[in-house]
Parts: structure tokens; C-alpha cells; sequence
């Protein structure tokens, strides 16, 4: 069942039926069937209707940013902002998608060649609640400009965000049967992927979700992207400006009430500064961090997407702190019907504690202390995860030789959780495989064809 739950109040909104299997099959041979047509057509008419597209959803980003508070929670100016990346994205896109799958010309030994980029074609992707807007957006703006066709499973409480992004797309003129969204259940996803009709699947999602998705991937020998969960380092090396520093870095840290992939969700001070950025962050959390209604644009800390989210990162929290970490400010679930947890920083976390490993998805902190450079690297590679870091200091030298050496798919100086639409982003470890967004983004699901002349 697809269930939108107002995440700031617990009421139910609204039930839609999950698809039976018919229908995911007749949906799957819509999918199938557009491909021959939609890749016929020149990669310049694909990208003006994506132009189009980022003008629609800049026209109905207020009505979208409505339907993802009352889904899943997200403060409404955030919600305005998500979609501003999103029309970056499709305007990325519509602009350099023609360039980026033109004939690449080639001289080679003895004579020349062409690498022809031709789209593999029908996708399935299956997307988080946690951007419900932009997830989409990474997989299908380059995609769609590339000729491929997608069938997309979105995350079962936001089936409103799926249906207003499937109306953008068909009301920009991609085509009915090019973009169809399906209501599937999670249980239907391996028959989808065993279908010979679909080429390959982009999952952005938990880790539990992408090691199932692999799995049927690889027993189909299809392609897979997966975009998975984090535990990003941020590594304070010194500030010209605590105050700033603490400011910025927290509020990287609660964006999305702490639902974010790539958050900095652990926080490394160099010892010298330790103290006296951790007092900061302790009471910037505790005193600007409020719980409030996610419609009102002043509120600065909203609910969590769901109670049962929100009691899972309130439970992680309590066994760190039964293992021994100190718990420096919030910590407890906030009384009444919403589903929200106080904003929190934990200190003294160690390696036999779960959260040392765990990725905690929520506005929670975890604070560390480094001696040295040295130790400050190594403390953010002993993680599991490897999606995105930051490097947070005034030499810029220094900086770039501590992200050089951090192992993760990205690393930001001096700011922290970001993602636009030219720069690639995706992991490495266990935060997944592949790329999404800049050039790299519309080469996955792409085949690069050698034609020796
Ligand atoms: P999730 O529970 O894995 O759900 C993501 C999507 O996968 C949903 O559509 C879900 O469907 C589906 N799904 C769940 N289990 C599945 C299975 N076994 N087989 C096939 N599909 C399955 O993740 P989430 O809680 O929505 O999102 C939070 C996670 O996503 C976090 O770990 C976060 O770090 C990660 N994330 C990563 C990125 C990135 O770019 N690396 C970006 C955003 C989020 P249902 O809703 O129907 O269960």
C-alpha cells in the first residue's frame, strides 16, 4: 500500500493500492514498446522537451515543495529548494546531453574509429522519500535525453511527489508511454528486474535495499547503479571564525532533519579546537535547532519522515549512549503526535559502540577528538561508508592534501552535504557504485559502441 501520512501531525492522508501484477506487466511493455521511437528521435528533441521540463517544474515549485512537506516532512523553503536544483539539473542536461552522447571520433593504431552512444533501453529506477523530487531528477534528466525509457518505482510514501512528477514530464511532451510511474510494491522489484524487456535499474536507498537489488541485478546480468546510504567525515582542521564554523556545519548536518545521504554525520575536530567547537556546536544545536511545523518558513528543525523513522534513530541514540557515549545535547523523542526528535550531539563514541559504524539517519552529531592530521584521516576511513567528506580549515593547501587521502566518491572544502548538477556524485565501499549527475551521469546506462572504420 503507497501511504502518505502527514509526518508533522500523524494524520493519515491518504492510501492508493499497491499495482497487481498485471499491471506491472502491462506497464513494463508500455516501457518496452516506446524505446524504438523515442531513441529515433534526434538527442535535440529529447533535450528541448527536458528544457521544458525545468521550466514546469520551476513553474510548480511551490506545489511541489507543498506535497513533499505534507509527505514526508521537509521544511517548505527546503522543499522550494530542492526543486530549484532540480530545474538546474534538467537545464544541465538539456544543454550538454546533446554534446555528451554525440559520436566521440577516434585515431587508433592503423586507423580511425567512432565510439557511437547509443541508450541501452528500458530502466527501471526505484527512489528514497528522502529528496523526492531531486532523486528522481539525477536518474531521469540524462536518461531521458540519452532515449532511454523509464519505468520508476518511488519510495511507497510519496506516491503524490511520483504522480506530480510523472504529470511534469508528460506535460512537458515526454512522450505517455516514455515516463511511467508504477505504483509496484518493494516484493515486485526482482520480477521487474528478471524481465529480459528492462536493460538495468538505479536504486537510491538503503544499503538492506541496494544488496537486494544487486543481487537480482546480478542474477540477470543487468546493469545496476546503486546510490546508497553514508556516514560522511567532516574534518575541522582550524577556523579563522568558531562561531561560523559551528554555524555552518550544523546546519549542514540538520538540512532535511538530518535525512540526508550525504550529510556530515560525523564530525572530526583537530584536538587543539576540540573543546571549544564542540561547546559551540552543543549549544548551537540545543538553542536553534527548535522543532516546529515544517509549512512555517521561520521553523528550523522539522519532523522526521515517519514515527517509525524517527524512533529508530531515537533508539540508535539511546544504545549509544547505554555503550557509554556522552550525550552533549537533545537526545530524547519530542512529546506529542508528530513524529520529532530533539536535535543531538553525541561525544565520546568508540568503535565497540553500533553507532561508530552505523549510518544514522536523523539530526544527530557525532563528535570526535584527533590528536593530529594523521589521526583525523584515519578516523574518517574507518567506516564502512565512502560517499561524500569535507575539509574544513583556512590553508588551502593543507586542505586539499586531507582530501586527497579521504577514501570517498566526493569531498567538499569548507562546506559540507552539497550536490549541482555539473560535478559527479556517488560512492565508493559501501555507499554503492556509480554516478550520477556531470558527465559521468549519462554514461551508465549508456552503451559506448566501437565502430572501427
Ligand atoms: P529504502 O528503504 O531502501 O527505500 C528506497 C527505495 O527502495 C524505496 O522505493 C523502497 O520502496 C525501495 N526498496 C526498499 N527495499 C527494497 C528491496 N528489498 N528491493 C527493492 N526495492 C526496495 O531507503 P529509504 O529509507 O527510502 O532512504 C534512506 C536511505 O537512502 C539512506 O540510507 C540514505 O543514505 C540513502 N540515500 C542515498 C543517496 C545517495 O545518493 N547515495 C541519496 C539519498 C538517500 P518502499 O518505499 O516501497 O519500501
Amino acid at each position: 500500500m503507497y501511504t502518505v501520512t502527514n509526518p508533522a501531525t500523524g494524520e493519515l492522508v491518504e492510501q492508493i493500492p499497491n499495482a497487481t501484477d498485471e499491471e506491472v506487466g502491462a506497464a513494463i511493455t508500455r516501457v518496452h514498446n516506446a524505446f524504438p521511437a523515442w531513441r529515433r528521435r534526434p538527442a535535440t528533441d529529447r533535450a528541448k522537451i527536458v528544457l521544458r521540463a525545468a521550466e514546469l517544474f520551476a513553474e510548480r515549485a511551490d506545489e511541489l515543495a507543498r506535497i513533499m512537506t505534507l509527505e514526508m516532512g521537509k521544511r517548505i523553503n527546503e522543499g522550494r529548494g530542492e526543486v530549484g536544483v532540480v530545474v538546474e539539473i534538467f537545464n544541465y542536461y538539456g544543454q550538454h546531453g546533446p554534446d555528451l552522447v554525440a559520436d566521440q571520433p577516434m585515431s587508433i593504431r592503423g586507423g580511425e574509429a567512432v565510439i557511437q552512444k547509443t541508450p541501452l533501453g528500458a530502466l527501471l529506477g526505484v527512489m528514497p522519500w528522502n529528496f523526492p523530487c531531486y532523486q528522481v531528477a539525477r536518474f531521469v534528466a540524462p536518461n531521458l535525453v540519452l532515449g532511454n525509457t523509464i519505468l520508476l518505482k518511488h519510495a511507497s510514501i510519496c506516491p503524490r511527489s511520483a504522480l506530480a512528477i510523472e504529470q511534469i514530464l508528460h506535460d512537458a511532451g515526454v512522450p505517455e508511454d516514455v515516463y511511467v510511474n508504477t505504483f509496484a510494491s518493494s516484493r515486485q522489484v526482482p520480477g521487474i528486474l528478471a524481465d529480459p524487456r528492462i536493460q538495468g535499474v538505479s536504486l537510491t536507498g538503503s544499503e538492506a535495499a541496494g544488496i537486494s537489488v544487486a543481487a537480482e541485478a546480478g542474477r540477470n546480468l543487468k546493469k545496476a547503479v546503486l546510490e546508497l546510504g553514508g556516514s560522511d567525515p567532516l574534518i575541522v582542521l582550524d577556523s579563522d571564525d568558531m562561531d561560523e564554523t559551528v554555524a555552518r556545519t550544523a546546519t549542514a548536518r540538520m538540512r532535511n532533519c538530518g535525512q540526508s545521504c550525504n550529510a556530515p554525520k560525523r564530525m572530526i575536530v583537530l584536538a587543539d579546537i576540540y573543546d571549544e567547537f564542540v561547546d559551540k556546536l552543543a549549544a548551537r544545536v540545543a538553542d536553534y535547532f527548535k522543532p516546529g511545523d515544517p509549512l512555517d518558513p521561520d521553523t528550523k528543525l522539522p519532523p522526521l519522515a515517519s514515527t517509525a523513522a524517527r524512533d529508530e534513530v531515537a533508539g540508535q541514540v539511546a544504545q549509544a549512549v547505554e555503550q557509554g557515549a556522552t550525550l552533549l545535547a537533545g537526545g530524547h523523542a519530542v512529546e506529542g503526535p508528530g513524529a520529532y526528535l530533539e536535535a543531538t550531539v553525541l561525544a565520546n563514541v568508540t568503535p565497540e559502540m553500533n553507532a561508530y559504524y552505523e549510518e544514522i539517519f536523523g539530526p544527530v552529531v557525532l563528535v570526535f577528538r584527533a590528536e593530529t592530521e594523521e589521526q583525523a584521516i584515519e578516523i574518517a576511513n574507518d567506516s564502512p561508508f565512502g560517499l561524500g567528506a569535507s575539509v574544513w580549515g583556512t590553508d588551502p593547501e593543507r586542505m586539499r592534501r586531507v582530501a586527497e587521502q579521504i577514501e570517498s566518491g566526493m569531498v567538499y572544502l569548507n562546506s559540507a552535504g552539497g550536490s549541482q548538477a555539473d560535478l559527479p556524485f556517488g560512492g565508493i565501499k559501501r555507499s554503492g557504485m556509480g554516478r550520477e549527475l556531470g558527465p559521468a551521469g549519462i554514461e551508465e546506462f549508456m552503451n559506448q559502441k566501437s565502430i572501427r572504420l
